[in-house]
């Protein structure tokens, strides 16, 4: 007898298998489970997989698109100064609200983990407040792993060292940082040898926005691989976006990849964002500011598709969809082999939940009874057609439906109704 069974769906790697639930955990999974259940979803032909994971978003920020006006440059360094208007003005009861209904977006998606940078700048911390209270809130179907992110600089900020601290002990998880927003070169290496020790001292993780620029001299990442591996964080830290690398010079590219797979570093490139904010200096030919994604996987580098941004200074579009992002990062990095096309799902969810630390998760026995049910054959269709999300289960419990997208046809001859899906 289990709680809920989800009967006949497609895995992620091509078995057709029931699930069987008890409680918050996943009991069995077998080619047919002859027993009973309180709930049954009938997943016949249809895709299960794990929930989808985003390793880099801003929930402070998201849902604020316009407030206190556009960026009108739709650069990095507009967004920056925008949200530092905003951050100001915005309360934690406002914050909370935002974040919450995004998380309703997010679980109506079948996104179930979350890590979101809360910026640390403001000497009030009403960011980490908020997204603390948030944290708890949604525990029950979001894991939401906080990073302390010094938005304005470890150093260029006052108190930018300071309140990480504080948020730290105020129970963020991660330790952030921004070398090149710093003042000088040096300053961002400084800043690195500072937060991987901060984050050794306390065994806690480590995510960079690590050389977020067109420059090719932004070289941060190299030293982020050399203090993970001077303290032992390997498996521990990840650089997120790294688009400087996409206009590095091939050569220094040739050294700098065994470093960063030397040390264990996961990359996170963020393509909705990477591709309208990067690039904006340039004339023609225009950069597409994604960084190595494809050169870093043969490498042996974990690379997971992060978000980023939804209505924010920063991005004026956004729905919550990891397949979105899978899908312009696909794009982007031009992952058109059927084999790449298929691996741009597994980093929207395995490797972005091994990047965040999700030992629980994944469809196996044991694991956390967290799904969702796809209307798409197969992986590779799901990134092509960003279909319906028919069910989400949440830790045993169904916590969201979506009808298909199927649409009616009137045209003489042909049939009533029609499915995108491959025959
Ligand atoms: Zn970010």
């Amino acid at each position: 007898m289990f709680d809920l069974i989800v009967r006949g769906g497609t895995l992620p790697d091509g078995r057709s298998a029931d699930i069987g639930i008890r409680g918050d955990r996943i009991a069995a999974i077998a080619p047919r489970l002859e027993a009973e259940a309180g709930e049954v979803i009938d997943a016949s032909g249809d895709l299960v997989s794990p929930p989808f994971v985003d390793p880099h978003f801003h929930m402070d920020a998201t849902l604020s698109y316009g407030r206190p006006r556009v960026n009108a440059s739709g650069t990095l360094l507009e967004g920056i100064s925008l949200w530092g208007e905003l951050r100001d003005i915005a309360t934690v009861d406002e914050m909370v609200d935002r974040a919450l209904t995004y998380c309703d977006w997010a679980a109506s998606m079948g996104l179930l983990a979350i890590r979101s940078h809360v910026d640390t700048t403001p000497d009030h911390l009403n960011t980490v407040t908020a997204l603390l209270e948030v944290r708890e809130k949604v525990k029950g179907y979001i894991d939401l792993q906080l990073v302390a992110f010094p938005q304005d600089g470890l150093y260029r900020a006052p108190n930018g060292r300071e309140n990480v601290i504080r948020a730290l002990d105020m129970g963020v998880d991660v330790v952030g940082g921004i070398p090149h927003f710093e003042r000088t070169m040096a300053d961002g290496a400084a800043s690195l040898r500072d937060l991987c020790e901060i984050a050794a001292g306390r065994g806690l993780m480590v995510d960079i926005h690590c050389d977020e620029t067109d420059d090719p001299m932004s070289r941060h990442i190299e030293a982020l691989a050399f203090e993970t591996q001077r303290l032992g964080l390997q498996g521990r830290v990840a650089g997120s976006h790294l688009t400087s690398m996409h206009s590095m010079d091939n050569y220094y590219v040739s050294k700098l990849l065994p470093l960063i797979a030397e040390a264990g570093i996961a990359a996170i490139p963020n393509p909705l964002i990477n591709i309208v904010l990067q690039g904006r200096h340039d004339t023609f030919p225009k950069r597409r500011g994604l960084t190595r994604v494809k050169e870093m996987q043969a490498m042996g580098i974990p690379v997971g598709w992060g978000q980023d941004c939804v209505l924010d200074p920063w991005y004026s579009l956004g729905t919550a969809d990891m397949l979105d992002v899978a899908f312009m990062g696909l794009h982007v990095a031009q992952m058109t082999h059927p084999e790449e096309m298929a691996r741009c799902f597994t980093m929207v969810t395995e490797t972005n939940a091994e990047i965040m630390g999700l030992t629980d998760y994944g469809l196996r026995e044991g694991a956390l009874a967290s799904l969702v049910v796809l209307d798409a054959g197969n992986p590779t269709e799901a990134v092509r057609l960003r279909p319906a999300r028919l069910a989400v289960v949440a830790r045993g419990k169904v916590i969201a439906r979506s009808e298909r997208g199927d649409a009616a046809l009137t045209l003489p001859g042909r049939p009533a109704s029609v499915r995108r899906r491959a025959p």
